[in-house]
């Protein structure tokens, strides 16, 4: 983590200031844990749009985080998240939450995306790059494909990040703002499609899972270039 804030650091100089607002009227008793969310969010979401960046167009300025009695763990609309008071009691340590429903917010996709590379960035970004401290296991792709999204998308974005393509999040983000993703954009890694990318990775996992004997982590994956 401290590694690629110092990457991120230079251009953090010229990112936009964020204002980072929190609002618990109808969840008073989350007022600290907010506090502290606004602070990892002032601190994270300059470095989330500078990974997610693209000349001509800056991200939001403002967010706002919700505390509220709600169904599920959170989900963001616009600049607003919304925050799961009962969650928060259960998982106080869930930060990575936080970071994910930020890349939303600076995704900002207003054309339709398919949901596993909105939320493969996401989780890519959240377990890879703010939390790879905490080494997440990879799910299995025999039973969780990319198309789950999430953590099973992240992964393999990862994979082919480390792999293929250092900007891989940067770029990936930035036809999928444009609304311009189309199953072509994989052709770019060494011709093949996202189905022979995936076969590789899948052939990478039962290799290395064999190799170690157990379910391969996020530092078992490939070493950046
Ligand atoms: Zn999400």
């Amino acid at each position: 983590m401290v590694g690629w804030s110092l990457l991120a650091g230079a251009a953090l100089l010229a990112a936009p200031k964020v204002t980072v607002e929190i609002d618990v009227n109808r969840s008073p008793s989350s007022a600290v844990w907010a506090a502290q969310a606004k602070a990892l969010a002032e601190e994270w979401y300059p470095e989330l749009a500078d990974l997610l960046r693209q000349s001509g167009w800056t991200p939001p300025r403002r967010v706002t985080l919700r505390f509220e009695p709600m169904e599920g763990v959170a989900g963001t609309a616009g600049d607003v998240i919304h925050i799961s008071e009962d969650w928060i009691r259960r998982r106080p340590d869930d930060w990575g939450m936080v970071i994910h429903e930020l890349v939303h917010v600076v995704q900002a996709y207003r054309k339709p995306v398919p949901g596993w590379i909105t939320e493969g960035i996401a989780d890519g970004i959240r377990y890879g790059k703010f939390e790879p401290q905490r080494d997440s296991a990879l799910h299995d792709p025999e039973r969780s494909p990319y198309r789950d999204g999430y953590w099973s998308a992240g992964a393999f974005l990862t994979y082919l990040e480390r792999l293929y393509d250092r900007r891989l999040f940067t770029r990936l983000n930035e036809v999928a703002r444009r609304g311009e993703y189309s199953p072509e954009f994989w052709r770019r890694y060494g011709g093949r499609t996202l189905e022979q990318l995936w076969d590789e990775y899948r052939a990478w996992y039962r290799r290395k899972a064999e190799e170690l004997g157990r379910q391969p982590r996020l530092s078992d994956l490939p070493s950046q270039r």
